[in-house]
């Protein structure tokens, strides 16, 4: 989709800090971070968000958690912990309608989230 931020990033057609890319999903450093480490993991396919996610997307779906699995190590926060975070809809705070994993650490995590 062209005119989705995260469909032209994935397609190299916006600027970002590309972190990890595949032929699946894509990784990036999210551009107002709310941690010392703050990558947004998103699948290649458009899917505007969990909402909208079908049956047959439950394999991508797991390869954004694994993706999220092997960056946690390569960013030296696996030991420490993280947190993700899926946001969706309205309610859930979702502002780009392509769905996203946010991969959060670096710092202790507050709970209950805001
Ligand atoms: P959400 O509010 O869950 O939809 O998260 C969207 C996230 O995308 C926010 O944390 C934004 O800071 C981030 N974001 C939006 N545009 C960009 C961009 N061009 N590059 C990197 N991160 C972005
Ligand atoms: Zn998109």
């Amino acid at each position: 989709m062209t005119d989705c931020i995260f469909c032209n990033i994935a397609g190299n057609t916006t600027p970002a800090d590309i972190v990890y890319s595949d032929t699946e999903v894509v990784a990036f450093t999210d551009i107002n971070p709310q941690a010392p480490t703050h990558v947004v993991i998103i699948p290649r396919k458009h899917i505007a968000s969990l909402s909208q996610a079908a049956p047959d997307d439950a394999t991508l779906l797991g390869k954004l958690l694994t993706t999220v699995q092997m960056l946690a190590g390569a960013l030296g926060i696996d030991e420490s912990g993280y947190r993700l975070v899926v946001n969706n809809g309205d309610d859930g705070g979702q502002t780009v309608p392509h769905i996203h994993v946010h991969l959060l650490g670096g710092r202790p995590m507050a709970w209950p989230p805001g």
